[in-house]
């Protein structure tokens, strides 16, 4: 039995992409087709019917046509434009942040509805007004589990032992937690007890249960960075809307949290 021609799904639309004069393909987002690509006719003109519910970060509910390299969207319905996500610049560059993680995790068509929900999940938080760095730790830390490269936080790496309470280290390389008698030359990046419980607990919580959570700057800084160096690890380049972010709010001091490792003195 042939597939039908046209079908209907929900999703995010996660890039955009011009082509030509006036069309667009876009990155979409869905529950149970994972990442897709659509073709977009005549998006860019003013007249066009669609454009407000296929706008970036928007989900809706589509109609494709299917066609021989690329499906072809022709209907399209917003059920959340995530409005607040479009209108504040800090907002935007959070939002961005989390769609262009979801982009580079994901491969085409292969399904991942906890992916789905997760995102979802995510861009609804970012419009609730809490902490949104938090919230990012934990889009990161819950994305990476779903995507197989959940980091180790609870042992080390290498010797298997439960970390001891002291000023243990995250090594990327190592996917996880080294004890300060496995370190070797690797680069790492030293994480107190404190820093590596909130990790802890962000990986095994629901956002609900640790929304509430209050982190002083500098520790959420220094999670930021650490999380931010496995991602740069995993993806082999930089994250590019972290420059963004980074920008927004006025750069973070990178020398404060530069790595340790033994062949570069540590700063006193
Ligand atoms: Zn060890």
């Amino acid at each position: 039995m042939s597939k039908p021609r046209t079908y209907k799904t929900e999703a995010v639309i996660i890039k955009k992409t011009k082509l030509g004069e006036a069309d667009s393909i876009l990155t979409l987002y869905t529950p149970n087709l994972g990442k897709i690509q659509g073709f977009a006719r005549s998006l860019r003109k003013p007249k066009s019917k669609m454009a407000g519910h296929l706008e970036l970060l928007t989900h809706s509910q589509l109609s494709l046509a299917r066609g021989r390299n690329l499906d072809t969207i022709i209907g399209a319905q917003t059920i959340n434009s995530f409005l607040p996500l479009k209108t504040d610049l800090d907002l935007t560059s959070y939002a961005l942040y989390t769609t262009e993680l979801v982009n580079q995790f994901a491969a085409d068509n292969v399904e991942d509805q906890p992916v789905f929900s997760l995102l979802i999940e995510t861009l609804q938080g970012l419009t609730q007004g809490g902490d949104n760095d938090l919230l990012l730790r934990y889009f990161e830390l819950h994305l990476l589990d779903m995507v197989g490269y959940r980091p180790q936080l609870e042992r080390c790496v290498t010797c298997k032992s439960a970390l001891k309470d002291t000023t243990n280290l995250f090594s990327p390389a190592a996917g996880g937690m080294l004890c300060p008698g496995c370190h070797r030359n690797q680069l790492t990046y030293p994480l107190s007890e404190k820093a590596r419980k909130v990790l802890l607990l962000l990986q095994h919580s629901g956002y609900g249960e640790v929304s509430g959570l209050e982190i002083e700057r500098e520790l959420s800084r220094r999670l930021e960075m650490v999380m931010r160096n496995y991602l740069r690890y995993l993806l082999e380049r930089e994250v590019k809307s972290t420059a963004w972010l980074d920008s927004l709010r006025g750069q973070i001091d990178d020398n404060q949290i530069r790595p340790y490792s033994p062949t570069t003195p540590a700063k006193t």
